[in-house]
């Protein structure tokens, strides 16, 4: 499979994957994120960092998850080059506000201007920093209970900590969004067949992540195979 393609989906088929890139994703995608996603191809070579943004038809799921719930107050945490914070600035009211932090403000500025050409910008208010600390401000700011969703995407190793504080910020019938749970298939393998020293750090953690999921009585969820897989959680 061509390019980043074959990095986005957990899919096995690369047909079928083609078919609903090409078919369904990639037709709607909005100009500018489309923009955004060829540039962060172009700037973030590196460890080849563009796979980072979330897959097309995964940030398309969400936005139609946002306006079902009518989102309007959400926050993500794990900016990057802005691929799926655009994607929700797109999806929110005109007055819909999202809090998005990271350690990297470099890699934020690679999107902001498709973000501004896009006239997202005054929805977002961009933190930077690490996470758990900032979480941990934002409820000492009494931001507790308000949040209608929340897209965690950061320090893989890290969920399960950042799920008790993301637990306390999402107001009662919001959701969280996990991504990357199923790690490229990874947590359904045995350790000896993961190639990559990254894969098996961040494995094993996430198995631990989805077990706690799958047992926490203070919510609902759903792991949804798309993209690298996302877990939804809806706060009871
Ligand atoms: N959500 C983005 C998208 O789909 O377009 C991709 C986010 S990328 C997978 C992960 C981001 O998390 C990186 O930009 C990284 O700098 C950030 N990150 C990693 N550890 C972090 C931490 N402890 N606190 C805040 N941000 C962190
Ligand atoms: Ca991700």
């Amino acid at each position: 499979m061509s390019g980043d393609l074959a990095y986005k989906s957990i899919l096995q088929s690369s047909a079928l994957m083609k078919y609903i890139f090409e078919t369904s994703a990639y037709p709607k995608e909005h100009e500018q994120l489309k923009l955004l996603r060829e540039t962060t191809v172009q700037k973030c070579q590196e460890n080849s960092e563009y796979i980072m943004n979330v897959p097309v038809d995964e940030a398309q799921f969400v936005s139609i998850l946002l306006k079902i719930m009518n989102a309007k107050k959400t926050l993500e945490i794990g900016v990057f080059t802005g691929y799926s914070l655009l994607a929700t600035a797109l999806a929110l009211p005109h007055d819909g506000k999202i809090t998005a932090i990271d350690v990297n403000r470099k890699t934020y500025e690679i999107g902001l201007p498709f973000i501004q050409k896009a006239g997202m910008e005054h929805k977002i208010d961009f933190i930077l920093g690490d996470a758990l600390s900032v979480l941990n401000d934002l409820i000492n700011d009494k931001h507790e209970d308000s949040f209608d969703y929340v897209f965690v995407d950061a320090d893989k190793a890290e969920y399960i900590k950042y799920h008790e504080l993301v637990l306390k910020l999402v107001k009662k019938g919001g959701i969280i969004a996990y991504d990357n749970t199923l790690y490229f298939g990874t947590v359904a393998m045995p350790e000896e067949d993961v190639k990559w020293d990254i894969l098996r750090q961040n494995r094993k953690p996430l198995i631990e992540f989805n077990n706690f999921i799958a047992n926490d009585s203070r919510l609902e969820s759903a792991i949804v195979s798309i993209g690298d897989g996302v877990t939804l959680c809806r706060r009871l």
